[in-house]
């Protein structure tokens, strides 16, 4: 596997009681410090396979979410001070947690389909400022609606706006680092500062804010215009494409494709669906203890049994 997904390992398994009652009391502290900054929710012993699509992983020592950027900018403060290691997480959808948990604290900033439009604020004709919090399907049901030539796209994509930049996601030739202006960013520090697009050094699915650690707490987008029945026509051609091809996931536990598309190889080439290959060696039939290739789809790995562990699908 080429690393395309995220995989969340444990380095220092979790050292369970004494951690949680040392985790609890710094808990109190770090409630004091969120008062009055916007809602969250903090659970502890939380598992990752509550977490994230493939429904897969063992605990995380603690989580909190929330879908306010000044709770994040304030935990992630607080956790640098008191040397709690965190990892920051949107919808879990590009993840594949151990099975024996992660030894990092997690601070999951997302929000529902139904606060969505709370997210996405227009500035004029053609540039917005979303959230990182904000659904990703969300956003391309507004590109849609609004008549941007872009970012409709990305209909049907699970995860947020946050995970998306950070990830550099797309589908269909589009990618969202094409339409960035700028990222407001919390470094792990809890310091905040803007990159243009640029500075975000946006490639095939990769940006460089996922390796500096950096929180994508909103993103301002720029769009071209179109007509916006058309643009409504193409995401409803999009949704019902991935609804044939791709797995849903309340029966087919995943995270998306596994494997990177290939690189072009010359210049004039176009890069090259993983599916493609994978599906001429037979990818389709193969099958590791509970986990096995989507019958639809090869670049796919689903969670075929409850029984499933992370092993099977690693
Ligand atoms: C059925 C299915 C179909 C998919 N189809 C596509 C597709 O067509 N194209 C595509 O590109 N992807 C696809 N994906 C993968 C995934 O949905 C996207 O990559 C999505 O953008 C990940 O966002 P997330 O919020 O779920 O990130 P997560 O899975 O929560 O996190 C992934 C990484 O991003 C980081 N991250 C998350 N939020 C932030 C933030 N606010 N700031 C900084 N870093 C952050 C995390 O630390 C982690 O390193 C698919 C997944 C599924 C399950």
């Amino acid at each position: 596997m080429d690393g395309a997904k995220e995989r969340y390992q444990d380095e220092s398994v979790c050292e369970s009681d004494t951690m949680t009652d040392d985790l609890k009391a710094i808990a109190e502290k770090l409630e004091t410090e969120l008062s009055g900054q916007g809602p969250y929710l903090l659970r502890f012993d939380e598992p990752m396979a509550r977490l994230t699509t493939f429904q897969l992983g063992g605990p995380c020592p603690f989580c909190l979410q929330t879908a306010s950027p000044r709770v994040v900018v304030t935990a992630r403060r607080f956790c640098r001070e008191y040397g709690i290691p965190v990892r920051l997480m949107g919808g879990g959808s590009n993840i594949l947690a151990s099975d024996l948990g992660i030894g990092e604290g997690l601070i999951q900033y997302r929000t529902s389909i139904a606060n969505s439009s709370a997210c996405i604020e227009v500035r004029d004709e053609t540039t917005v400022y979303v959230l990182g919090c904000c659904p990703f399907d969300a956003l391309a049901a507004f590109c849609a609606e609004r008549g941007y030539a872009e970012g409709v796209e990305a209909s049907g994509i699970p995860g947020t706006v946050g995970g998306a930049v950070a990830g550099n996601a797309g589908a269909f030739g589009w990618q969202i680092g094409d339409n960035v202006v700028s990222v407001d960013l919390c470094d792990d520090e809890g310091n905040m500062l803007t990159y243009s697009r640029d500075e975000c050094e946006f490639t095939y699915r990769h940006s460089c804010l996922r390796e500096r650690r950096f929180a994508v707490l909103g993103v301002l987008l720029r769009f071209s215009r179109a007509n916006p029945q058309q643009c409504c026509r193409r995401r409803e051609e999009i949704l019902a494409l991935r609804h044939e091809k791709h797995p849903d996931l309340t029966r087919y536990p995943c995270a998306g494709s596994f494997f990177r598309n290939l690189e072009p190889t010359s210049a004039a080439g176009r890069r090259q669906a993983a599916g493609y290959f994978l599906e001429q060696v037979g990818a389709k039939a193969f099958r590791e203890g509970g986990a096995g290739v989507f019958e639809r789809h090869a670049n796919i790995i689903v969670k075929l049994q409850a029984t499933c562990r992370a092993m099977d699908v690693y």
